[in-house]
């Protein structure tokens, strides 16, 4: 028992309330709700991501949190003040934001993200790491979606607050979110306890499809099944959602999503011109480099097949290219 830890997690649940209900029951909340449902927020995902609104003033939560005898010192440093710049006392750290709160795996409040109302920088502000908040370690909504990812042994990994939000209205309740951070051995340790596939549905923006790259090292290092969700138009998933609906994402984005080798693949493509001669040798190149150290070899031979017919080039030649390539390896 820690009395300083446990008086700050009271303070996150208590200040997670209260955000919730202003953003529901006052005028203060009203800009806040019109943000949230012209993005498509429902009611019903409204209450069960406790999403809330920090007014845009200086000292709500302090006077609250004062009212209620918590040490403000310790709540500066808990993340939900900041201390004035003469330092002669406190005030709030979000002001004027939409507040998602970041709950650990066991449902406690631990941190709050609160976004802008629209465009402006940051777009979000995060409360400081702490001994309760480490971004490398916690995955937003593991909480809510860990007895569904356990039921189907699959676990889909997105972006953003919003792209878990917008798939779990889409049916989708295994969801979970790496906060901006990259994700890190230990995410993928702490997943792979549930699950055996991994899907990476990351946003289809160059920054995204990179993360995803980044991400089935990591995830096949524990063992993961990995698949890779792709997106068009460089959409987030949120935006898919929002856009073509939720069957069309279940089937075309989720159902669709492709092996890890089939998304090197399609990754390393787009940097060769495949009209040119020199560009299908190039990129032959670059496929031996993912196809030829797979253990399996009629793995090995189901992609060697897609890329003859792909290319127009005999499959003899390409599993001898293959084959050389795995002497060279060794
Ligand atoms: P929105 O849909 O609200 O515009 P997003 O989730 O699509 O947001 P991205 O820019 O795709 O935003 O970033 C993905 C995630 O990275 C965010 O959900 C958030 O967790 C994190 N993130 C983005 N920008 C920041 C920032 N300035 N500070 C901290 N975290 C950030
Ligand atoms: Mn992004
Ligand atoms: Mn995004
Ligand atoms: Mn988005």
């Amino acid at each position: 028992r820690n009395p300083e830890l446990e008086q700050l997690l009271q303070a996150y649940e208590w200040s997670a309330k209260l955000y919730h209900f202003l953003l529901k029951n006052t005028e203060h909340g009203k800009p806040a709700m019109d943000y949230l449902k012209s993005r498509g927020f429902t009611d019903r995902a409204i209450d069960t991501f406790q999403i809330g609104y920090a007014p845009a003033r200086w000292d709500t939560l302090v006077q609250f949190l004062d009212k209620r005898s918590f040490d403000l010192g310790a709540m500066e440093k808990g993340g939900l003040l900041s201390s004035k710049h003469d330092g002669t006392g406190y005030v709030d750290r979000f002001r004027d934001r939409v507040i998602f709160p970041l709950h650990n795996r066991n449902g406690k409040v631990i941190a709050f993200a609160g976004r802008i109302l629209g465009e402006g920088q940051p777009k979000y502000l995060n409360s400081p790491e702490s001994r309760l908040f480490t971004k490398s370690r916690i995955l937003y909504n593991l909480h809510q979606a860990k007895s569904e990812i356990r039921k189907t042994r699959q676990i889909v990994l997105f972006e953003g607050y919003g792209d878990v939000i917008s798939a779990w209205e889409a049916g989708v309740h295994n969801g979970v979110a790496t906060m901006g951070t990259a994700l890190t051995d230990s995410h993928a340790a702490m997943m792979r306890g549930l699950a055996d596939e991994a899907i990476v549905c990351y946003d289809g923006d160059q920054a995204g499809q990179a993360a995803a790259l980044k991400s089935i090292p990591i995830l096949e290092t524990v063992g993961f099944t990995v698949k890779i969700a792709i997106l068009t138009e460089g959409l987030d998933p949120d935006e898919f959602i929002q856009k073509y609906g939720a069957e069309r994402f279940k089937l075309q984005v989720l159902d669709g999503a492709v092996s890890s080798v089939k998304f090197k693949l399609i990754y390393l493509k787009k940097n060769h011109i495949l009209l040119e001669e020199a560009g299908k040798v190039a990129y032959i190149k670059d496929a031996m480099e993912v196809i030829a150290p797979l253990p399996s070899p009629t793995e090995r031979e189901i992609y060697l097949k897609e890329l003859a017919a792909e290319l127009q080039v005999s499959f003899d030649s390409l599993k001898q290219e293959c084959n050389e390539k795995r002497i060279a390896m060794q």
